[in-house]
């Protein structure tokens, strides 16, 4: 690909996540509108390779109209390095992108109604790993598991005609409510470093059956 292609596809990237930005503003459809003060549309890196996918904006995050700017945020951050990554890698968005009253969990018809723009978020940015903070993320991707079973673990999945590798994580604000689940999550991230490493690894090993010895 020339340099000049490169260019451009960065520039659509970001163009079609800021048009997608405006039509969700206008949307009076979406259900948790009313009742929230910003649009939580997401923020990071617009050509990154790993998508975090968390719940739904708390109070700073409606304030602020960015995700994870309070506390989970803050311990998202602690964590991040841990896998060797920082924010400016990843994109970061929600499963809702309003906040639902007094921080209660998104409903069915919610993350129904809200999903059509995720899935153009995530056909956008075209990640190879989806992080997913929480269970209602990774119940999008991996529907009928327990985040107790397989939080950690990479499972590679179809999702609309590509492979993508969703690494399920505890929600960061489940170690606000117990503190081991800290532990687990530094754990995971320590794993996930690992996983990315051997991610990288396999794209450019040539498999023993295709090298070919010039002898
Ligand atoms: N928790 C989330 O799941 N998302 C945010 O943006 C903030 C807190």
């Amino acid at each position: 690909m020339s340099l000049l292609a490169k260019n451009m596809n960065k520039t659509n990237k970001y163009k079609l996540l800021h048009e997608l930005k405006d039509r969700m503003e206008k949307d009076d459809t979406l259900p948790l509108k009313k009742g929230a003060t910003k649009l939580v549309f997401g923020t990071g890196n617009t050509e990154a390779k790993i998508l975090c996918i968390g719940e739904g904006p708390g109070y700073n995050e409606d304030q602020q109209g960015i995700p994870f700017v309070g506390q989970a945020g803050k311990l998202l951050d602690k964590l991040f390095p841990l896998a060797g990554l920082n924010r400016n890698e990843v994109f970061i968005t929600n499963i809702v992108h309003h906040r639902p009253p007094a921080n209660r969990d998104p409903e069915p018809n919610e993350i129904s109604a809200y999903g059509k723009y995720l899935d153009k978020i995530i056909e956008i940015i075209s990640p190879e790993v989806i992080l997913t903070l929480g269970r209602f993320s990774m119940a999008k991707f991996l529907p009928n598991v327990f985040i107790s079973n397989v939080h950690g673990e990479k499972y590679t999945v179809m999702w609309k005609g590509k492979e993508v590798a969703i690494i399920p994580m505890y929600h960061p604000a489940a170690s606000l409510r117990n503190g081991n689940i800290f532990e687990l999550e530094k754990n995971d991230f320590y794993q996930l470093k690992e996983i990315l490493r051997r991610m990288e690894e396999g794209k450019v090993k040539v498999p023993e059956s295709e090298q070919m010895n010039l002898v």
